[in-house]
């Protein structure tokens, strides 16, 4: 009887040690995960959909700084300057700053106006529309939907379906070729 008490207490205890490394084998499990979220910031996120809210300084201390002066100052490139105003490979344009997907290349026309343009956004929570007074004119300031980073402006002069002109900075676009775009590139080669 005494022993089989002892046994019982051995099997309680060894069921503690494996709960225990169980736990911690599913913390190291969690670390490849963040370490590859780190490659950008620690809000930036393809897939979250939750909306980033952080104060100004956090802001200018996680993005680089070309990056801050559009996308918190309301800045603009210099026109023809984007190595995204020319480019026509086949993928997906997020959000610089958060990782929000906004735009897919099948929207993106050639509009002469020396910033990469699209006509329309991927869905409707990838963007916030605002009026913009500033300069004199009247304008639509486009912000990402998840972080309400200054994009750019929206004009109506832009191309069937929409008609509608996203002008956007090339700056604050982060873009991703489609994999299997990729794919069938690099088997014809
Ligand atoms: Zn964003």
């Amino acid at each position: 009887m005494r022993s089989l008490t002892k046994n019982i207490l051995v099997l309680i205890f060894a069921g503690l040690l494996q709960q225990c490394s169980y736990s911690q084998s599913g913390t190291n499990h969690n670390k490849p995960d963040n370490m590859d979220s780190t490659k950008k910031n620690s809000v930036y996120s393809q897939t979250d959909t939750s909306k980033v809210e952080l104060s100004e300084a956090e802001w200018k201390k996680i993005l680089p700084e070309d990056v801050y002066n559009i996308a918190r100052q309301k800045g603009t490139e210099r026109p023809w300057t984007s190595k995204y105003e020319s480019l026509t490979d086949k993928g997906t344009y997020y959000c610089a700053a958060c990782g929000n997907p906004l735009f897919k290349s099948d929207t993106k026309f050639e509009s002469g106006c020396g910033w990469p343009s699209f006509y329309e956004p991927i869905s409707k929570s990838s963007i916030i529309y605002t009026p913009d007074h500033s300069h004199g004119m009247t304008r639509t300031e486009v912000q990402c939907g998840r972080c309400k980073a200054h994009l750019g402006h929206v004009f109506d002069d832009g191309p069937p379906p929409t008609g509608l002109r996203y002008c956007i900075n090339g700056v604050v676009l982060d873009f991703e070729k489609a994999k299997e775009a990729e794919k069938k590139y690099n088997q014809k080669q």
